[in-house]
């Protein structure tokens, strides 16, 4: 008993230093049983004794299409494009959507190298240059571009990442909001061609918590003190969402994918009611597998409750990283890695989710709310 106390302190007691960086000595390796070791909560790997069915997983079930992905099209060789497709075909992956398509040229291209070799395999997103936000006709331009984008560059929907509401500011240094009635036109616009809008606002909420051994983000922000978002210059968490939920309720025609699942994923009640509130917003799952894994009985129930609203996205293009999505979203297996431990210090739980469910969270709400992806490669 006294060692296992023992354990728990040691895994526990480096995260009381809260802002300390130099890093515990490693332990010795040749520590007799009994002797205390310090070690930090970063070389804490333990090995797993639990023996339960395992099913990994390498493949998804069904064809899937990734609405959350990142690739610099316009600089890609066909070598690279073919390399690409060639990992996609290994997940079962029928279909990457780009999100950092540009603008203008920039983005023609990034659609000419993906879609000319492979135009069922991809679909690209146009972005907003902020930059310009000072110009007297900001909105009515930047609506104009992205028409234009659509027409005549290939886009088949419109991403804004989350410089928009924390880093974008105008010539005076205000932060611009996320619901500035500067950029109007653009969401208007986006109704209009009846493309959808992937928007990315904010992060984790523990990035404006105290950087203390109560935050659940410990790791990353020590990892990555920018990230830190206590700087007065941010608004805080719930001001930076509610400006995008302002920006939802205010453009009801035009459709919102909410990135990350609007990172409430820790908080799915409060997601489906925002999901309730707003039949024209959204969500996909980029990056927060972690807090769906270590629910699988509550995000089970919310996956099936708004199965109709949660699209497949995943952010970084790992190819590795994609089986723990697929066990996570697919098998009942218990008690299994997460990938990145700054993300995520516990372990994964599979949710088992339905068939008809994990259609629609694979491909069937993308196809109906993405314009122009060919359904043919896709079950019924
Ligand atoms: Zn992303």
């Amino acid at each position: 008993m006294k060692r296992f106390l023992c354990l728990l302190c040691l895994v526990l007691l480096p995260a009381q230093g809260g802002g300390q960086t130099a890093a515990a000595p490693a332990p010795a390796a040749d520590t007799k049983p009994g002797d205390d070791v310090v070690m930090s909560f970063e070389d804490y790997e333990p090995k797993s004794t639990l023996v339960v069915p395992e099913h990994p997983k390498t493949r998804a079930k069904y064809p899937f299409i990734d609405v959350h992905n990142h690739q610099e099209a316009d600089e890609m060789t066909r070598a690279q494009v073919d390399k690409l497709v060639a990992d996609m075909d290994g997940l079962n992956m029928a279909v990457m959507n780009n999100l950092s398509g540009g603008w203008g040229e920039t983005l023609a291209k990034g659609v000419r190298n993906l879609k000319g070799p492979y135009p069922k395999r991809f679909t690209e997103f146009a972005n907003v240059d902020f930059k310009r936000i000072d110009e007297p006709d900001f909105g009515a331009n930047a609506a104009r571009q992205l028409e234009q984008d659509v027409k005549v560059g290939g886009a088949q929907g419109l991403k804004i990442f989350k410089n928009l509401g924390m880093f974008v500011t105008d010539k005076n240094g205000v932060r611009v909001h996320t619901d500035d009635p500067r950029i109007d036109p653009v969401w208007d616009k986006c109704a209009e061609l009846g493309i959808p809008v992937l928007i990315h606002t904010g992060e984790p909420s523990p990035f404006w918590s105290p950087w203390d051994r109560h935050n659940e983000r410990w790791l990353e922000l020590k990892q990555y003190p920018s990230r830190r978002r206590t700087d007065p210059r941010f608004a805080s968490f719930e001001v930076t969402m509610e400006e995008q939920h302002n920006l939802f309720r205010k453009h009801p025609k035009t459709i919102f994918i909410a990135a990350h699942l609007d990172w409430l994923g820790n908080d799915l009640g409060r997601l489906g009611k925002l999901l309730d509130e707003m039949p024209n917003v959204y969500t996909e799952i980029g990056a927060v597998l972690h807090e769906i894994g270590r629910q699988p009985r509550a995000a089970r129930e919310f996956f099936i409750k708004y199965q109709d609203r949660v699209l497949f996205g995943k952010d970084i293009w790992e190819p590795s990283e994609y089986h723990v999505y697929f066990r996570v979203l697919e098998t009942r297996d218990e008690y299994f890695d997460y990938y990145r431990k700054r993300h995520a210090f516990w372990k994964m739980y599979g949710l088992d989710l339905p068939d008809e469910v994990l259609k629609k969270l694979y491909y069937k709400n993308a196809l109906r709310i993405i314009p122009g992806i060919d359904k043919s490669a896709f079950p019924s």
